[in-house]
């Protein structure tokens, strides 16, 4: 059974307002989960709306990014107040977080995104971090979210950076799936791969627009908005499992291991990834085009202030044997990067990235 998308998809202006009546059939006694002080008002006011409508509404706040000490507590609180359902709001962990407390409990989940990072209130997944955030493991859900709400003025009192991230986890569905699956016969998975194309090209068409002019009336925004929220995990959907990640994010995985007082957001670790997959598809895989790409890549990255470097993600890969820390996890045993149809090693990853790392840094 392929898991596609959510039950319902309720996006646009006033799509909390549209949600509210679906949301009354399905539960009673929700347990709205969130996490940042900066997000407390708009919380405040889902919570309020609900409580309108006679819900008995339970508030509860994540800690950390979405690991098992928060899971584990927040699931007794839910248990405890007999909860009859998740509604979850937030960035990609406090929407992770929320889908797998939903698993867990077997209950509906409805998700909420208050940015356009990621497309994790789409997916049937979910990442596991530790307190610290380094990055565990992904685990597949029951379903998709039962309810998905892309409220556009919610995602529109995001910082910025969260939708230039947003931009490029997107973009690393082409890279990631069309290296991955682009042999696969299966007409799905086919048709999969080329709407990320599709997803890649208004990305880079009006993802400037959208980054230097963040407004509801601004369609390339609400564009962006949904392709970020909704597009990316639609293709994950239908696509399955290997139109989703490779070594872009198997890169993200890695550098998480390593502390970074500036705390980059994932999609700007997914970005960096993209140009270091596509550094070592031309060393290994001889691909001719990879060089032009990363120029296009990085030209549109700089213009949304996207970091390009392992170094600007904070992290000095010569120091502390960081850089060979990244490309152990980046190819341990369960690692996505093996998804790759090409031979390559440990050692290959360490050159691929000290190269490009020394070569950005003597600019
Ligand atoms: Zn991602």
């Amino acid at each position: 059974m392929q898991i596609i998308s959510p039950d319902k998809v309720i996006r646009g202006s006033n799509a909390w307002q549209r949600s509210l009546p679906e949301i009354v059939k399905i539960t009673k006694s929700p347990l709205l989960l969130g996490r940042s002080l900066s997000t407390r008002p708009l919380r405040s006011l889902i919570s309020k709306d609900l409580r309108e409508l006679n819900l008995k509404v339970y508030n509860s706040e994540l800690e950390f990014d979405c690991c098992e000490h928060d899971l584990t507590r927040i699931y007794n609180i839910a248990i405890e107040q007999k909860c009859d359902s998740i509604i979850t709001a937030g960035g990609g962990k406090v929407l992770d977080a929320g889908k797998l407390l939903a698993d867990y409990l077997s209950v509906p989940c409805i998700t909420i995104p208050l940015s356009a990072s990621t497309c994790a209130g789409w997916t049937a997944l979910g990442n596991i971090y530790t307190t610290e955030g380094k990055f565990v493991r992904d685990i597949k859900l029951k379903s998709c979210p039962n309810i998905l709400v892309c409220d556009h003025s919610f995602i529109n009192s995001a910082p910025k950076k969260t939708l230039s991230s947003g931009i490029a986890d997107s973009l690393a569905k082409w890279y990631e799936s069309s290296i991955t699956s682009s042999s696969n016969k299966d007409g799905i998975i086919q048709q999969a791969i080329q709407i990320s194309r599709v997803l890649r090209d208004q990305l880079f068409i009006q993802g400037e627009d959208a980054y230097n002019n963040p407004s509801e009336d601004n369609l390339a925004w609400s564009n962006i908005v949904e392709a970020n929220c909704l597009t990316a995990g639609l293709i994950g959907g239908i696509g399955g499992e290997k139109c989703r990640t490779a070594a872009a994010h198997a890169i993200h995985n890695a550098i998480t291991q390593i502390y970074s007082n500036k705390r980059p957001l994932h999609g700007e670790i997914v970005g960096v990834g993209i140009l270091i997959q596509l550094r070592l598809e031309e060393s290994k895989n001889n691909n001719k085009l990879a060089n032009q790409s990363i120029n296009q890549l990085v030209k549109f990255m700089k213009n949304l202030n996207l970091p390009t470097t392992i170094s600007q993600l904070g992290i000095n890969v010569f120091e502390n044997d960081n850089l060979q820390k990244i490309a152990t996890f980046t190819c341990r045993k369960e690692s996505e990067i093996h998804f790759l149809p090409f031979e390559f090693s440990k050692e290959d990853i360490v050159q691929v990235i000290s190269k490009f790392e020394s070569l950005k840094i003597t600019i």
